[in-house]
């Protein structure tokens, strides 16, 4: 760890045309996630508030958040005071709405999927939301009405019934008035003045005054994070979460083209998340001046920051990765598969194609992932740890099921049924090939 201050806040480089295939496995590798024994801490808790609710609550709120209440919830209409904002932070917040919304709004299905497979045989899919979803929004360390927006938009316009939006609450035991505005305008049923995993629990079981919920969305701490875990895992809860959330990262790749102060700042933008976050930067043939360009500007920019500390031992754990080529560079990106990827190279556009694994893509010198993380349009909670390998960013559909239906007449039955009881019959169940010859047989 970079701990003294007079030391160089620098990054480990690599050179992918020398490193063997060890090497470069260890250099797509995250730090181990200790998900067993985080889940071990937080049973306790989580099992603490399933079993005697509010009072439980009440209790571990006190503990960790030290806010003394007497209630965790807050029902609308939200009191004028709650959520009175200077105007400036206002306007920015109904922009990033505006935006935000415009996009998933875009997103949400606006009719059912219609397909005649076979004649007489229509097969439909349809969306519906889900009916009460809980989103966590943290609290321990930043206020974040970012994420309350960016997971209380979609929710809203899918049309989900009951939102129930918790965040922990401070030791005065009020909320922001920032993320108080952000639950008003996207219609919040209940604001959960809870963290941590106690929160998490609450929402997933329900208590006397919290309302239980079908889907649990939203970035947190490990605390969070492996109560999330947990839950989805209980049969009694019956709750489903929006994806596995680790350290955030971003993967820069930059080229000749770029603007090394450019490339510092994002690199640095995503470095100040947290000590855990990673920061990647792959450099397509930059000569040694371009590379320690790059550097100085990352150890010139992050002397300049309030989390200068925080940032002094992310920079440290990340990494560059020397390429001779862009398609090189995109191969390690794909195997990567960063939450971020900022695109800082010639003809950005042209290399969209090739990205398979990303959670979010940033293309051009004058895409910062800082507006993707709050006002451009696109959601910020996003897949970490490798998982933009199979899973989407949270989207309005996170916050809607599918529904199939089949409608099937008489002669589609005809043509159809001799093929389904085959098959049933093959696979030795006979009710289910019955099912259709006693309507054939009818008829
Ligand atoms: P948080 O709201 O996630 O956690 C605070 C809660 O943690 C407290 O209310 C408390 O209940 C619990 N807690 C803390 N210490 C505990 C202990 N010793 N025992 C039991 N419970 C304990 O807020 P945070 O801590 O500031 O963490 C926010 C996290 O969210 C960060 O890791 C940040 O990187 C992440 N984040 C990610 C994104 C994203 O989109 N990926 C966005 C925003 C934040």
């Amino acid at each position: 760890q970079q701990t003294d201050p007079n030391s160089p806040i620098h990054m480990t480089t690599s050179d992918l045309a020398i490193i063997t295939s060890d090497q470069r496995s260890r250099l797509l590798r995250r730090p181990v996630l200790r998900s067993d024994e985080m889940i071990s801490k937080v049973k306790p808790i989580v099992d603490d508030v399933r079993i005697r609710g509010d009072a439980a609550l009440l209790e571990l709120t006190a503990k960790f958040d030290k806010a003394k209440l007497t209630s965790t919830i807050v029902l609308p209409p939200f009191s004028p005071e709650s959520m009175q904002l200077e105007t400036p932070v206002r306007e920015a917040i109904d922009i990033a709405y505006a935006n935000i919304r415009k996009f998933h709004q875009a997103q949400a299905e606006k009719s059912a999927l219609v397909v005649e497979t076979m004649p007489g045989v229509v097969c439909s899919r349809f969306a519906r939301p889900i009916a009460r979803v809980g989103l966590y929004v943290p609290g321990g360390t930043a206020i974040l009405p970012s994420t309350a927006l960016m997971l209380g938009i979609p929710a809203q316009v899918a049309g989900c019934k009951e939102i129930v939006l918790a965040t922990p609450p401070r030791p005065d035991g009020s909320i922001s008035p920032e993320v108080m505005y952000v639950a008003h305008l996207v219609g919040a049923s209940a604001l959960l003045k809870a963290g941590g995993a106690q929160a998490v629990s609450a929402m997933a079981y329900g208590t006397q005054t919290v309302p239980k919920v079908d889907k649990i969305f939203g970035p947190g701490n490990q605390w969070v994070t492996a109560a999330k875990m947990m839950v989805q895992n209980d049969t009694d809860a019956l709750v489903s979460i929006d994806m596995p959330a680790g350290p955030s990262e971003v993967l820069v790749i930059a080229d000749h083209t770029c603007r090394p102060a450019f490339v510092a700042a994002d690199l640095l933008s995503q470095a100040e998340h947290g000590i855990d976050s990673q920061v990647v930067l792959i450099a397509v043939n930059l000569s040694p001046t371009e590379l320690s360009t790059i550097e100085g500007e990352v150890d010139k920019q992050a002397r300049a920051l309030s989390r200068v500390d925080i940032v002094r031992q992310s920079v440290a754990k990340s990494i560059i990765v020397k390429a001779s080529s862009i398609e090189e560079a995109i191969a390690f990106s794909n195997d990567y598969a960063p939450e971020h990827l900022i695109l800082h190279v010639e003809n950005a556009p042209d290399k969209v194609p090739s990205i398979d694994n990303a959670g979010s893509v940033f293309v051009g010198p004058y895409s910062p992932e800082s507006c993707g993380d709050y006002a451009s349009g696109t959601n910020h909670t996003l897949p970490t740890n490798g998982y933009a390998r199979q899973f989407s960013g949270v989207n309005t559909l996170s916050f809607q099921k599918h529904i199939t239906s089949q409608e099937i007449t008489l002669d589609g039955l005809k043509e159809l049924g001799p093929t389904v009881a085959t098959l049933a019959d093959c696979e030795g169940l006979q009710a289910h090939a019955n099912a259709v010859r006693i309507r054939l047989h009818a008829n």
